[in-house]
Formats: C-alpha cells, sequence, structure tokens
C-alpha cells in the first residue's frame, strides 16, 4: 500500500492517521479536512469551551501525524472507485490505494423559516464562538432539542447564570437513557433554575431580524434573545452518492472489521470507515447501529488502521471491550456515564439512587438480557458493567 487518504480531519480521522503511522506505515498518508482547523475534540464545546474554560487550543487533539499531507478547508465532494480517486470540491484528484471515511455528522438544520439573527447550533469551534458572544447579560436563552448537547449547554449557560428554557419533544430529557435518568435530570436541571417545557413541538423560531422567541404547538411563546437548536445531526456522506458503496439513511455500512461494505454487501477491502458516519453490527442492534459516541469513534480508528494493513482474512473483529459502546456527559457536578448500546433496552430499572449527593444507577434490559447501564456519579460501577457486559457477550 503506498497511498492511504483520510477523509475527515476530526477525531476518527486523525486517531487512525496516527495509529497508522505507529503501525510502520511508512508510505504517503494524506488527511482531508474541510474545516481549516487543526483537528480538536467536540465534547469540551458545550462543556468547557462555552463556558469560557478553556481555550480552543486546548481543544485541539493531543500529538500529530509525522509526514502526513494535510489538505484542510478542503472538501471531499465525490469518490471514483473505478479510478480509485478522491475528487476535491476544487477538481483537484487524490489517488489512493487505502481509504478511510471519517466525515462524521453535522448539526441537523431547523425545517422552518428562521430570523437573520440570534439562532445557533453547535457542532464546531466557530458555532461555539458565535454563540458564545450572543449570550449577554440579559440573554433569554431557548434551547430547541432536550438531548445531550441541549442538556449539557443548558447547565454550562445555567452555570454561567444565564436565562435558559429547554423545549423538547420527548417527555423527558436525553430520552435514550430511560425514564428514571429523565426524571432525575429533569430535578438537578430545575434545581439549577432550568425551566423546561417537555413534550411539545415548536411552531416556529419568531422574529424578523433578529429572533425574539418561540411559539409552541401549545400557542404559548418563549421571549428569546438567542436560540440553540440541537435537534441531532445528519451524516456528512453525500460526497460518497454514486460510489455503490453500502450507505443506509446516509449512514456508511461496515462489518465487524470496520471493513465498508459495497451495495451488494461485499466488504471492499481498501475501504474502511470510522465514527459517527459509520455502522457496523453490534450484536445488540438490529442490523448494523451508529453509535454517536467519542469512545466509538477512537475504538474503530484504531481498528480502522490495523486492519488497513492485513488482508481481509486476517482482519480482526472489534474487541470484546471495545464492542460495549460507553458515553459520558457532563452537567453540573454531575458525571453521567453509560455501557452498552443503550438503544436496545426496553425496560430500565433504578438500582440505587442517592438524591442528596446525587448519585444514580439503572440497568437497562432487553427482555430478561442486562444490556446497558447509566450512572450519575457512579464512575466505578460503570467501569465494572461494562467489563461484565463486554464478558457475558455484548461482544461479538
Ligand atoms: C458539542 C458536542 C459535544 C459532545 N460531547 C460528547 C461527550 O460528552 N461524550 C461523548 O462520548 N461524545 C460527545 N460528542 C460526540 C463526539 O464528539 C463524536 O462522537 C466524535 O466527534 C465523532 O468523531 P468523528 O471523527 O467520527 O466525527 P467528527 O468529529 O464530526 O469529524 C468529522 C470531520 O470530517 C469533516 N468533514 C465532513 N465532510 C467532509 C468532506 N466531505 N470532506 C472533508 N471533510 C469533511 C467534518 O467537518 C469534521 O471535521 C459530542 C459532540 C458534540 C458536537
Amino acid at each position: 500500500m503506498r497511498n492511504v487518504v483520510v477523509v475527515g480531519a476530526g477525531l476518527a480521522g486523525f486517531r487512525f492517521a496516527q495509529d497508522l503511522r505507529d503501525a510502520g506505515y511508512t508510505e504517503s498518508l494524506t488527511v482531508v479536512g474541510d474545516e481549516l482547523d487543526r483537528p480538536y475534540d467536540r465534547p469540551p464545546l458545550s462543556k468547557q469551551l462555552l463556558s469560557g474554560a478553556y481555550t480552543e487550543e486546548q481543544c485541539a487533539l493531543a500529538g500529530d501525524v509525522a509526514d502526513a499531507i494535510w489538505k484542510l478547508g478542503r472538501r471531499a465532494a465525490r469518490l471514483d472507485r473505478d479510478r480509485h480517486l478522491v475528487i476535491l470540491d476544487d477538481g483537484e484528484e487524490i489517488p489512493y490505494d487505502g481509504l478511510l471515511i471519517a466525515t462524521g455528522r453535522r448539526a441537523r438544520e431547523w425545517p422552518g423559516v428562521l430570523p437573520h439573527a440570534g439562532v445557533h447550533m453547535l457542532r464546531n469551534l466557530a458555532d461555539t464562538a458565535a454563540f458564545r458572544a450572543s449570550i449577554g447579560e440579559a440573554a433569554k436563552v431557548v434551547i430547541i432539542g432536550a438531548g445531550f448537547i441541549g442538556c449539557e449547554v443548558a447547565a454550562t449557560l445555567r452555570n454561567e447564570g444565564a436565562d435558559v428554557t429547554v423545549v423538547g419533544v420527548s417527555a423527558y430529557p436525553m430520552p435514550v437513557m430511560g425514564p428514571d435518568v429523565g426524571a432525575r435530570a429533569i430535578a438537578i436541571h430545575e434545581a439549577h433554575g432550568v425551566d423546561f417545557r417537555l413534550g411539545t413541538g415548536v411552531a416556529a423560531v419568531e422574529g424578523d431580524e433578529t429572533v425574539t422567541g418561540v411559539r409552541l404547538d401549545s400557542g404559548e411563546v418563549l421571549p428569546a434573545t438567542v436560540v440553540l437548536i440541537a435537534v441531532g445531526s445528519v451524516p456528512n456522506s453525500e460526497w460518497l452518492e454514486g460510489s455503490g458503496l453500502a450507505v443506509d439513511g446516509g449512514v456508511v455500512s461496515c462489518d465487524i472489521t470496520c471493513t465498508v461494505l459495497d451495495e451488494a454487501g461485499r466488504p471492499v477491502p481498501e475501504i474502511m470507515a470510522a465514527g459517527d458516519v459509520a455502522a457496523w453490527p453490534h450484536p445488540h442492534g438490529r442490523g448494523a447501529v451508529c453509535i454517536e459516541h467519542w469512545s466509538n469513534a477512537r475504538d474503530m480508528a484504531d481498528l480502522a488502521a490495523r486492519n488497513l494493513l492485513v488482508d481481509v482474512p486476517d482482519r480482526a473483529p472489534m474487541a470484546a471491550l471495545a464492542s460495549v459502546p460507553t458515553f459520558w456527559s457532563d452537567q453540573y457536578n454531575v458525571k453521567i456515564k453509560s455501557a452498552g448500546y443503550l438503544r436496545a433496552a426496553d425496560r430500565w430499572t433504578v438500582v440505587s439512587e442517592d438524591v442528596e449527593k446525587p448519585s444514580l444507577l439503572v440497568e437497562g434490559h432487553r427482555g430478561d438480557e442486562l444490556v446497558a447501564a447509566v450512572g450519575f456519579n457512579m464512575n466505578r460501577s460503570i467501569i465494572t458493567y461494562h467489563r461484565s457486559l463486554a464478558a457475558e457477550g455484548a461482544a461479538v
């Protein structure tokens, strides 16, 4: 292999490039990324960078990649598999004989009309800088979306003293972790002064030039000087259209070795994928699943780099521990951690709870099978669950 190209210079792309060099690959290595910044970590965007505790430089991913050709601020527009070329939007053609697809996701756009100013999203450094700059003294912030990012931003802004209302269509925040976690999250946020409007849709974001409010389906209008749209994300895979690769709902399908599949379901040995844009067949998923967690991007990248350098029959599957997804979120004095594929759970039960501390431990089951656990300030327990889920066959 003489020409490896990485498309996407986020966590997965950067890590893969580092791993490839560490594994002894010495030939040409090109990293294409459509952001101008050197690779950085996204978790601090809604936490330390938004609060001002970190600078942008402190979000940079550690280390470097020896002898890489960086093409930053450049976007892959097309993949020509017949000619083994990645084609950039300015027409430059980059030949490859090994390719990593790591283009991640972007924030989902609001489907309706928006005022010209005052409405934000949060996926990259520039978004965070603009959003942070908009939070003045008397800011009234409405966050549309009660998922992880919506809740983290609410916590960060309340710590800074902003007036925050969170609107969500689900009956409780972060619904993927079940109703008990949701109920505790509401209580903790409300104790810190967050206002919720849950179980309701948004009819419109109001304002002509600048945002003035958010009108709910109920007709209630929440006054707002700043609005954050945090309604999920969509995969960056449009550049793969027509490539013949298996792309399902925008997500690139891999096998258990991170080797990308073609439309007929056959592995394409020279193309790997990792991170938020990719799905792989987790044993608790029904088919291939996309796990939008930091640790999944890291683990897929590590495996993809090792496997690209060996023939398909010799490629290793996701290791036991890495195949159990883990996630963390920081909100106030609560470290939320999970282990297991959360979406597999159809029933949640509380194992322990201490409202004062605060702490909470819940288990997620599918039928009788334990598939996941979530803890508030229960780091050690979650590490134990992580290990036992791996040992008990959540792994492949
Ligand atoms: C605000 C925020 C907070 C988060 N907090 C947590 C957390 O607390 N815990 C946790 O586990 N996870 C968290 N995550 C999720 C975690 O950051 C992601 O899972 C991780 O970043 C995925 O890495 P990735 O490399 O797959 O994708 P990305 O980080 O999205 O990187 C993909 C890169 O590819 C670029 N790109 C896209 N299309 C093209 C193209 N056509 N050509 C060239 N480049 C392209 C993108 O611009 C981007 O730079 C958070 C995410 C966000 C946005």
